[in-house]
């Protein structure tokens, strides 16, 4: 659907489309823009363009239209107390980690706080009617603005004033009422200033009329009046009416206060402080017409260079004060922002990561770095993220719990990037030409090279605008596995046993039968989901598959005689295997909790499987585990097992659940059903969860973690085994380590007494050359010494290769034989270690032809080593064990032929 179209329409029916009571009572005026032909409504006689036509665009810059002044935090108390006191609830911010809808990562907006999205459609789920909340929201469209602009944000807050028009709430007369008192009473602008701008608002099949009110050229809020559903040629009314009115609560502020940029007022006392550090001369003389000039051009050109060029032209900046005070202004602004935005998405639970949305905190975070080095800003990022903390509290107490957390994070992340500047400097020099996107694609996903990077080293001009999509693309693929369609119309839904009595045997009536598979009209059997693997068991004589959940009918997949259609069987559930997997599921739960409290708060369930005899949990977290992190998260674990903390199980509505426990209870995804089942193990670990637990932590006996695994950025593997499957662990453990003792122990007893047989065989020397040298032919062999004589009578060879002797028995037996027969090669071969070693003698006539330098060299190729050494005496060896027999057979030849 056309916006213009509907607006059009809408538009030639102003009385029922735009037209309340406050316009009457006050007696506000319609206008058509004399520039842009919009309509809209002013108490003003002298206006004739709408607001963003008009020569009072920005006026409030150095003079506000108010005579009161209220910052960041005082703005949000006004606006607050203003619709406390007319009847709505205040109700907290909801995380900016937007884990309740499936298709968004980050909060964008307040009305999502609302949204549940179940199969194709979204309902609206108000925890008070009419409400308000100040609700932070994240956007990564506009980064190159901040910082820049005066009044783009990364994040900032929504004021959400939402209402369903029923017995409590109400409509477009009462909303326009309260957002014009609001403006004039509570904030003291005159009325004559407000104007309202005419416009519609269109998404996700339903649309209406909105009216965007503005003071001086600044958009302050818009009120949505989602009213309809279906096209233009073809509509009717919702059945369930709703007021989105979001404003900019960093607006509001920068209108009563009038700074250059809404960044001075926004961010607390940090502003101030970052700019006297850096030694900037913030006259606001200078930056008054300059912001104003930046403005009013950014509604007429896209272009943010030249929108910055035309300012400095029209205000005579000179190029001094351009590199002294403006540039690193911008960048002051843009680090506050971006580390504003890191403080709220980490206390939430996100990490920076090369993933989804973490991947925009990472290149936030080295925005922020490369801006402080490009400037050369010295700046302690801990003491900002102190001193931010220290002024949002005001309006987010939350965020004093995870002061800690942010901080340890956000320096992991800079050390990370500093280590990894270096890598990619590396490989960005050996590029040979500018990159394009599947280069830039391949050199992101192999070598961790951000296109962010490469602008900042100008290698490419610009990010091409198809990077971030093609990358997405990328890992688009894996998401879904397809569910086969089965015939299925008309069973009705299978009553699920498991949730009730559980019984392990119980009949069932066949509903449906077709190929391998059964519907029953009730069920024990645990479906495949939310990670647990499916029960098995018999239905009747067959032998369960598998089983899944289509909807809420659950399909057996049986192998056997398939059961007719309307028999009653009987059904035996295998409760060993559910046992196991009971216990391995419930184990998940204590173990994710006993993570985050060893870790960090950014420990959140990322994915998890439960079979019957092992189990993982994979979570989130910024580095591998260290042996000492497993033995506290298993001590954790088992200290919740010994306390014998009963599990509860508690069937909620999900709005109740969401404000009762917060978000924390999506650990395992989104929940798509109106009532959410709540496992709770006391108040440790409280999560929305439709698998089988036990009653009680001590029924789980023991928990062992059996390895763990960096296996994404930012996600650690946990596999684990618990109950039985724990104490087979750990006695197999203990038997390894046993018999490993026993083989210790033989090979200890071995060694010594090699030794001692060593130390025997020295004294042995004189009487074993004797029995050696009286061999007169042939070939004899004494103790694992063989002395062999040639035929010829010209050369005679002895050797061992014996562990029995050693460097000492070798050198002092080859030394002895080779002075009584010079005609002698002696060789001996002998293990030290994990080397082999060889000593050689050659008696003085035979080294004339044969030098023992030679053989060893020889003997010691063969071994895989080296050596070497006089004609008469030389060693060396290898590591080639195996080789021994062989390099004897070789030198052998050499000799006696
Ligand atoms: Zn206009
Ligand atoms: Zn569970």
């Amino acid at each position: 659907m056309n916006k213009k179209e509907i607006l059009d329409k809408f538009s030639a029916d102003p009385e029922r489309y735009y037209n309340v009571n406050l316009f009457e009572d006050q007696g506000f005026e319609r206008k058509s823009c004399k520039k842009c032909n919009k309509y809209f409504w002013t108490l003003d006689s002298e206006r004739s363009n709408c607001p963003e036509c008009s020569d009072d665009m920005y006026s409030f810059i150095g003079d506000p239209p108010t005579s009161k002044r209220f910052d960041y935090t005082q703005s949000w108390k006004e606006v607050e107390s203003f619709f406390v006191k007319n009847n709505h609830t205040s109700i907290n911010r909801y995380p900016v980690v937007c884990r309740w809808r499936d298709d968004l990562y980050f909060t964008i907006a307040s009305i999502v706080d609302f949204q549940r999205v179940m199969g194709s459609k979204v309902t609206f789920e108000f925890p008070a009617n009419p409400l308000v909340v100040p609700q932070t929201c994240l956007r990564f469209k506009d980064l190159e603005n901040v910082g820049v602009t005066g009044r783009h944000f990364s994040s900032f807050c929504m004021i959400g004033q939402h209402s369903i028009p029923n017995d409590s709430g109400y409509w477009k007369d009462e909303c326009v009422n309260l957002d014009f008192n609001l403006l004039t009473q509570q904030f003291g602008i005159d009325k004559k200033e407000i104007t309202f701008v005419e416009d519609v608002w269109e998404g996700g099949g339903s649309f209406g009329s909105s009216l965007e009110y503005f003071v001086r050229g600044l958009e302050l809020g818009n009120a949505v009046f989602t009213e309809f559903q279906g096209d233009l040629s073809n509509y009717k009314t919702l059945d369930q009416k709703i007021i989105d009115m979001g404003a900019g609560l960093e607006r509001f502020a920068w209108i009563t206060m009038g700074t250059p940029t809404a960044y001075d007022c926004c961010f607390g006392p940090i502003t101030e402080k970052l700019i006297q550090d850096a030694g900037i001369d913030a006259d606001s003389s200078v930056l008054t017409p300059y912001f104003t000039e930046i403005a009013k051009n950014l509604e007429l050109c896209d272009d943010l260079s030249q929108v910055r060029k035309n300012a400095i032209k029209s205000t005579g900046l000179s190029d001094e004060q351009i590199n002294r005070v403006i540039t690193p202004l911008e960048g002051i602004y843009l680090i506050i922002d971006h580390i504003r935005t890191l403080i709220f998405a980490i206390s939430d639970g996100a990490l920076p990561s090369n993933v989804g949305g973490g991947y925009n905190l990472r290149i936030m975070l080295r925005r922020i770095i490369s801006t402080m080095d490009r400037l050369k800003l010295k700046f302690d990022l801990n003491e900002i993220i102190d001193i931010q903390i220290d002024y949002l509290k005001n309006t987010y107490p939350e965020l004093e719990n995870t002061r800690e957390d942010v901080k340890e994070i956000i320096s992991i992340e800079a050390s990370r990037y500093d280590s990894s500047k270096q890598r990619m400097q590396k490989i960005v020099s050996k590029l040979d030409k500018e990159p394009n996107v599947s280069d830039l694609i391949r050199l992101y996903e192999s070598d961790g090279v951000t296109p962010e990077y490469l602008k900042e080293m100008k290698v490419i001009s610009e990010i091409p605008s198809t990077f971030y999509a093609k990358l997405s693309d990328l890992h688009q693929s894996k998401k879904q596995k397809e569910q086969l369609s089965l015939p299925l119309e008309g069973i009705p839904d299978t009553e699920l046993l498991f949730y009730g009595d559980d019984p392990r045997e119980f009949d069932a009536k066949i509903l449906k039968s077709f190929e391998n598979f059964v519907v029953l009209d009730k069920t024990a059997f645990y479906a495949r989901g939310g990670g647990q693997e499916p029960d098995h068991g018999k239905i009747g004589d067959c032998e369960i598959v598998d089983i899944t959940k289509h909807g809420n009918i659950v399909v057996h997949e049986i192998k056997g005689n398939i059961p007719k259609e309307n028999d009653t069987v009987s059904c035996k559930v295998d409760s060993k295997r559910r046992d196991g997997i009971t216990k391995n599921h419930t184990s998940t739960h204590i173990i994710n909790t006993s993570a985050r409290s060893v870790l960090g708060s950014w420990v959140w369930q990322h994915s998890a499987f439960k079979e019957e005899d092992h189990a993982r949990l994979d979570i989130t977290h910024h580095s591998a585990l260290t042996d000492e992190d497993v033995v506290k998260i298993e001590q954790t674990a088992n200290g919740i097992i010994e306390k014998s903390i009963p599990v509860k199980i508690e069937n909620f509505d999900r709005g109740t659940a969401e404000q009762k426990y917060g978000f924390r209870i999506y650990q395992g995804g989104v929940v798509p059903v109106k009532s959410v089942r709540i496992v709770s193990i006391g108040d440790l670990d409280i999560e929305a969860c439709g698998g089988t637990h036990v009653v009680n932590t001590s029924d789980i006996e023991q928990i062992k973690i059996t390895r763990t695994k960096r296996i994404q950025d930012g996600v650690v593997r946990i596999e684990f085994v618990s109950g039985d499957g724990a104490k087979e662990f750990v006695k197999k453990k203990q038997q390894d380590s046993e018999s490993k003792e026993k083989e210790d122990n033989l090979r200890e007893q071995e060694k010594e007494k090699r030794l001692e047989r060593r130390q025997l065989a020295k004294e042995r020397i004189p009487v074993i050359s004797k029995s050696l040298l009286e061999c007169k032919q042939g070939t004899v062999t004494i103790d694992n010494i063989t002395m062999e004589l040639a035929e010829s009578g010209k050369a005679n060879f002895c050797y061992s290769t014996s562990d029995d002797y050693d460097d000492v028995f070798h050198i002092g037996l080859g030394e002895k034989l080779c002075k009584e027969d010079p005609k002698l090669v002696y060789c001996g071969l002998f293990e030290q270690g994990e080397k082999v070693r060889v000593i050689v003698y050659a008696g003085e006539e035979i080294s004339k032809e044969k030098s023992a330098g030679e053989i060893v060299k020889n003997i010691s190729e063969v071994l895989g080593g080296a050596g070497g050494g006089s004609p008469k005496f030389a060693q060396g060896g290898g590591t080639d064990k195996s080789k021994k027999e062989d390099a004897i057979k070789n030198v052998k030849s050499m000799i006696i032929q």
